[in-house]
């Protein structure tokens, strides 16, 4: 349930209000937006009198809230969350670049590729550390170490990092890292997510690649559920009967996630498609269907890389598409 407040509410009319809720079992969710103030309610609202309510002086309107996903909602939180990533912003019209290798390899790859990438304009370095392989006699990542090179790179190029966690034994080397990414295979791992909610870490979310939009945000749910609400959600292309592209993107949940929360959603292009040629188009796609960020796999040799080579691309052609980002940003959110 939401209640929305009149413009000139009181600080002290609200905080006595949040606690009448309180003392009903209720948790209160306050968001201050522009025009409206508004008290998200979270429990079992039965016993609330709507219409008591509704007569109170400051109360502007009520509304119950049907879909399950409450905090990450967009009504309990009409302004687009913006999230900031030791100075790399995303969310509400800050456009955040990812780009590294889908595998931290060796302290001279990562750190090539970081530079260049930081040249090219990219905002945060990826790199997978702890590898969710299809095959186990593939290459699973470097692990601790893996970690200890992102933390290198970002240090000689002052870059905020990403990359995944599958094992919430793993948190401590986690420490530096700035963004956890969940990858779409562990989007329902709920005891993960519980954990994470725990923590004050932002994580990317990855839809899970048979996952609907409404699975994706529950997911989001059970993290901030748990008081943890810096979630990057990630559309990274779903299972369709389609072979020829490792996946289908599926452009039309930058909308709908935009309408359904508050959260900021980014796009990614090279898992979705798994091949090279097609990342530039999709991610111009994706930043002008309304995406606050994208994620790209860049490799400085991406014919020998030891993870998603074929849908990785050089850092030259990333420099170009990083470049071409920008202008549709530019052009779709004035
Ligand atoms: C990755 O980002 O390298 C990755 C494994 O992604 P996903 O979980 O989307 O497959
Ligand atoms: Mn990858």
């Amino acid at each position: 349930m939401i209640t929305v407040l009149k413009n000139d509410t009181t600080v002290e009319q609200r905080e006595s209000l949040c606690k009448w809720f309180e003392d009903m079992g209720l948790s209160t969710y306050v968001s201050e937006g522009e025009y409206h103030t508004i008290i998200g309610l979270i429990g079992d609202t039965s016993k609330i009198d709507i219409g008591l309510l509704e007569s109170l002086s400051i109360i502007e309107s009520v509304k119950r809230i049907s879909e399950p996903f409450k905090k990450a909602n967009r009504k309990f939180h009409v302004e687009p969350s913006v999230i900031d990533v030791s100075g790399a912003k995303i969310g509400g019209g800050n456009l955040m670049i990812i780009a590294g290798p889908c595998s931290v390899e060796t302290e001279e790859q990562i750190l090539t590729i970081a530079q260049s990438v930081k040249n090219s304009g990219a905002t945060v370095l990826r790199g997978g550390a702890f590898k969710p392989r299809t095959s186990p006699y593939d290459f699973q990542g470097l692990h601790a170490e893996g970690i200890d090179l992102l933390l290198k790179a970002k240090q000689q190029t002052g870059l905020p990092i990403i990359s995944e966690i599958m094992n919430i034994n793993d948190l401590d080397l986690f420490e530096g890292v700035d963004i956890v990414q969940v990858g779409a295979r562990n989007m329902q791992n709920f005891d993960l997510l519980k954990e994470l909610g725990h923590t004050g870490k932002v994580v990317l979310l990855k839809r899970g690649l048979a996952n609907t939009l409404k699975e994706l945000l529950m997911s989001a749910e059970y993290i901030m559920a748990g008081g943890n609400e810096n979630i990057i959600l990630c559309e990274r292309g779903i299972r369709t009967f389609e072979t020829y592209t490792r996946n289908t993107l599926d452009l039309s949940a930058i909308p709908a996630l935009h309408e359904l929360t508050h959260l900021p959603v980014v796009v990614d292009p090279s898992h979705a498609t798994g091949v090279s040629r097609f990342v530039e188009a999709m991610a111009l796609a994706g930043v002008a269907a309304g995406a606050d960020g994208i994620m790209i796999e860049v490799h400085n040799d991406p014919e020998h890389a030891l993870c998603d080579g074929a849908q990785s691309v050089t850092p030259d052609q990333f420099s170009r598409i990083a470049s071409k980002i920008k202008k549709v940003h530019e052009e779709v959110t004035v």
